[in-house]
């Protein structure tokens, strides 16, 4: 068995990440991981974006933020695609 690990560093470097006007378009949320506890939430980009730019990348939000119940700063940050079973949202009024 062969395990695929990529290391994370230089993961935003050549392609467009994700930013939070991004996700204000889309209506999205921030999901919210913690590595080292477990602990997750969610965030609502529009907030962000009066201490952040709109352009402020998603998954350099991680680096900036420190979890809130055991204090690591090992979060990963990701759209928090709404999960209901059909795949994608195509849904634009
Ligand atoms: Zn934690």
């Amino acid at each position: 068995m062969e395990r695929h690990e990529r290391q994370h560093s230089r993961l935003n470097g050549q392609e467009n990440p994700v930013t939070l006007a991004d996700m204000i378009y889309e209506r999205l949320s921030i999901f919210c991981w913690c590595n080292s506890c477990g602990y997750n939430s969610t965030i609502d980009p529009v907030s962000l974006t009066k201490i952040l730019d709109p352009l402020f990348p998603v998954p350099e939000l991680g680096k900036r933020m420190r979890c809130s119940k055991c204090q690591a700063r090992d979060i990963a940050t990701r759209p928090a695609w709404p999960n209901h079973g059909g795949g994608q949202i195509a849904r634009h009024s």
